[in-house]
């Protein structure tokens, strides 16, 4: 079987393993058995390590306390610069992780490493894998793939034990100081608050007035999509997809060919002093956003969701860890780069599967499709298999802006409101009358699914 030599990158956080990298520590072992997982962590993330040799890999943990601090451009540096020494045909990693989620490090592996990359992978079926836009490619060496999908790791023999990590340093890596930790990461957190953004005054009602609600916004004229004007600089290169956003933020727009090489790019933003760069938030710029920023040395913000000028600095918006935080990021390199939300337009109304409303997705497709209304879910419906990821709406989803969005048993977690915050009307039924979303809809049913009658 010992087909490829294999890197799992993985990290530890709050002393457990990131969801995410299961799927691509057992998608490893089904490969090859020549399989090593490779953590960047404190020294506090050991115990966690060891357990993980009990699966038959070996384990190495870089660590440094120099290291504390570093950003996504800090850390790819790191952790390419431990994959080099071990060799491998191929990397595997998560594409996110649950605290952070900026999916940048993968990309900005491969960019290093001179590897490819395929990101967002949700399925694998023999040296087959499948990402969420349903491209496939076999596992090739020198490339960096990225599994989007939560699987846990498989389980260690019980009479497997556990054996040593490998612990290096940078006394190991010789990385420049400069390089490393917070003096080495482009980008600064300026502030973190919890967001008001999108929150709305909930009126209740009863499950049998919101057909007549659903009616009525349907009937209104859309609103006009603002975008809010300050300060600005003098200008920034855009993709298409973020030309309009990019107008309430430069004087100047630079329109982006995203079909030339990233190195193409990279050469004309070399030109200037300075710049800003904004990308949409689909996964091909996003990886192209990753390379570039390696390429020219740039602090990169990823999933910002809203953009602004204060004293000729770009300040960006995006959800940070935990459930409601939001924080304010600004770039202290020369360049700036980012990838922005986009809203597509989307159909006049959508309906969302929740956890809650599982076992009644065939209601809600009927009602839907009576309204002519796109059928949406959150994430774990996704990850659950009870719909497809075209359908999940959130952070790490799409992003809507219907007249009128409806939830069905969602609770509204930040990563999904911070997608629909662009919808005129939101209507959210759920059986625990606490449930966040209610703080983020204009109209709530506080009633327990299975006692309404979805179906029209
Ligand atoms: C890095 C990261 C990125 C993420 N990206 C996304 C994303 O893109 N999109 C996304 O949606 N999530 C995302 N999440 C997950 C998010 O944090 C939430 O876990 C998720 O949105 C919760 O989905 P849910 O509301 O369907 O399920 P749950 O949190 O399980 O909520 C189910 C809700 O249904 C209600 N309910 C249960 N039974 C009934 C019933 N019979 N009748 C009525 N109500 C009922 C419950 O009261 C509860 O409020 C992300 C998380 C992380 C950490």
């Amino acid at each position: 079987m010992s087909k490829f030599r294999i890197v799992v990158c993985v990290k530890i956080f709050g002393g457990e393993l990131n969801p995410f990298d299961g799927a691509a520590i057992a998608s490893a072992l089904e490969a090859s058995d020549d399989v090593t997982l490779l953590a960047m962590s404190p020294m506090s993330d050991l115990a966690e390590m060891r357990a993980l040799t009990r699966l038959g890999v070996k384990a190495v943990l870089v660590s440094d306390k120099d290291f504390a601090g570093s950003d996504t451009t800090a850390t790819s540096l790191v952790l390419a610069a431990a994959i080099r020494g071990l060799r491998p045909d191929v990397v595997f990693c998560g594409f996110r992780s649950v605290d952070g989620d900026t999916a940048q490090v993968p990309p900005m592996l491969a960019e290093r490493l001179g590897f490819g990359f395929f990101g967002g992978i949700v399925d694998k079926s023999g040296d087959t894998l499948t990402n969420a836009d349903g491209e496939k490619t076999q596992i090739r060496e020198n490339t960096v793939y990225a599994f989007g999908k939560i699987r846990p790791e498989p389980l260690g023999g019980i009479f497997s034990g556990e054996s040593d990590v490998e612990v290096i340093s940078n006394a190991d890596l010789k990385l420049s100081p400069d390089e490393i930790g917070l003096t080495g990461s482009p980008t600064r957190v300026v502030k973190t608050f919890v967001s008001d953004t999108g929150r709305r005054n909930c009126k209740f009602v009863r499950y049998d007035e919101i057909s007549a609600l659903i009616s009525a916004a349907l009937k209104r004229a859309r609103r006009e999509k603002k975008y809010e004007s300050g300060e600005k600089l003098d200008e920034v290169f855009c993709a298409e997809a973020v030309y309009k956003q990019a107008a309430a933020i430069a004087k100047k727009r630079i329109r982006i060919d995203e079909n030339a090489q990233p190195s193409d790019l990279a050469a004309e933003i070399k030109k200037r002093k300075s710049a800003v760069v904004l990308f949409g938030d689909d996964l091909g710029s996003k990886t192209f956003a990753a390379r570039l920023a390696v390429k020219v040395g740039a602090g990169l913000c990823a999933d910002c969701v809203g953009l602004k000028v204060e004293q000729g600095s770009l300040i960006m918006t995006r959800p940070a860890r935990g459930q409601t935080t939001t924080a304010e990021v600004k770039c202290v390199s020369p360049f700036t780069i980012a990838t922005v939300r986009t809203v597509k337009d989307s159909e006049d109304a959508a309906f969302c599967v929740g956890m809650g409303a599982i076992d009644y997705i065939d209601d809600i497709r009927a009602l839907a499709k009576r309204y002519g209304a796109a059928l949406c879910c959150t994430r774990p419906v996704a990850d659950g298999g009870y719909l497809p990821y075209s359908c999940q709406v959130g952070l790490t989803g799409k992003s809507v802006s219907p007249k009128v969005y409806v939830l069905f048993g969602a609770s509204g977690a930040v990563q999904h409101t911070c997608a629909i915050e662009n919808s005129e009307v939101i209507i959210a039924i759920n059986a625990d009358k606490n449930a966040r979303i209610f703080d983020y809809a204009d109209y709530g049913v506080k009633e327990d699914i299975k006692n309404v009658k979805i179906r029209p």
